[in-house]
């Protein structure tokens, strides 16, 4: 009887549905498995002023899986924070970019060069996020005023006491903070003027057709004129072409990440 109970009760699973859970287990068995093989990498990617000179990178997280091939983030991010292991992923991130910034801290031209880690809500809002910050700045020696944290209006949206109270103490030690895709959040302005942000990041998705989009552009001019306005930097990222960097220097904007640079590369492979 149980037995056909059993059977009835698996008429109602939508196969469909079935495959999707089980794909989605496996994938988060294979994500588990890459943080113990160590199949994560990071790429680099250039940040240039005006000038062209380089004065920083963003790191960007690859996953090199047996099967698959090189994963982008945007197709496991969102389950390593569904899953939690977004957490020891994101702290292995900011090892290695620590580990870099301490080399780099030895080379005369590479010495200056800040560089950008993204930081997941869920990785934030660990109650011991700044204590593993401190931890990985001890243990590699690298300059905390070298390392800016990309964080998102979905964060700061969030628990806004808890989130003020680890900035702060982050920015106590010489941490700074970029807000990235800005204006594709839904979180209100007044953060701006109460909590220790550096830097607004303008969304690729308001420079793709800057040139074409009076909307666009309004946005991009909205945000390089409130940065400026506020004293806080600027970047433009996914500027892909030169008649985009050009307009968005005669706009206001001095710093520049895209395609038109340099895409992101493993480190061997920077040019500065
Ligand atoms: P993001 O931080 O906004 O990064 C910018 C994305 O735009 C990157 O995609 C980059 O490769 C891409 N990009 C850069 N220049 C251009 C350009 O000129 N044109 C176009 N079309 N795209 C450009 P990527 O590497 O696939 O990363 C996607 C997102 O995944 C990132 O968006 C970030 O939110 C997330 N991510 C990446 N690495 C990490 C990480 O270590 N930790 C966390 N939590 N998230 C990460
Ligand atoms: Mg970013
Ligand atoms: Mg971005
Ligand atoms: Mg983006």
């Amino acid at each position: 009887k149980a037995k056909e109970a059993g059977r009835n009760n698996a008429q109602f699973f939508d196969p469909q549905m079935q495959i999707a859970v089980s794909i989605r287990a496996a994938l988060v068995n294979d994500l588990y498995e890459a943080l113990q093989q160590e199949n994560f990498r990071l790429v680099f990617q250039k940040q240039v002023d005006q000038f062209g000179h380089v004065v920083g990178v963003e790191v960007l997280l690859r996953w090199h899986h047996d099967v698959k091939g090189i994963i982008s983030p945007a197709d496991f991010i969102p389950l390593a924070e569904e899953t939690g292991l977004i957490v020891p992923i994101g702290h292995w991130v900011l090892t290695e970019a620590c580990k870099t910034l301490y080399l780099w801290s030895k080379d005369e031209q590479l010495m200056t060069l800040s560089i950008a880690v993204n930081i997941s809500v869920v990785q934030f809002s660990k109650k011991d996020f700044v204590s593993s910050i401190i931890n990985i700045l001890q243990q590699t020696g690298a300059d905390p005023k070298r390392l800016k944290l990309e964080i998102t209006e979905t964060l700061l949206a969030s628990n806004v006491p808890d989130v003020k109270a680890k900035m702060l103490e982050l920015q106590s030690l010489g941490i700074t903070f970029s807000i990235d895709d800005f204006g594709t959040g839904y979180s209100s302005l007044s953060y701006l003027k109460s909590l220790p942000i550096n830097q607004l990041k303008i969304d690729q998705s308001f420079v793709r057709d800057v040139l074409n989009s009076q909307n666009d552009h309004a946005i991009a001019q909205a945000v390089i004129t409130l940065a400026s306005a506020m004293n806080l930097d600027v970047i433009a990222e996914g500027v892909e072409t030169l008649a985009q960097r050009d307009l968005l220097q005669r706009m206001g904007c001095s710093v520049y990440q895209g395609y038109l640079f340099g895409k992101p590369c493993s480190i061997d492979a920077l040019v500065i």
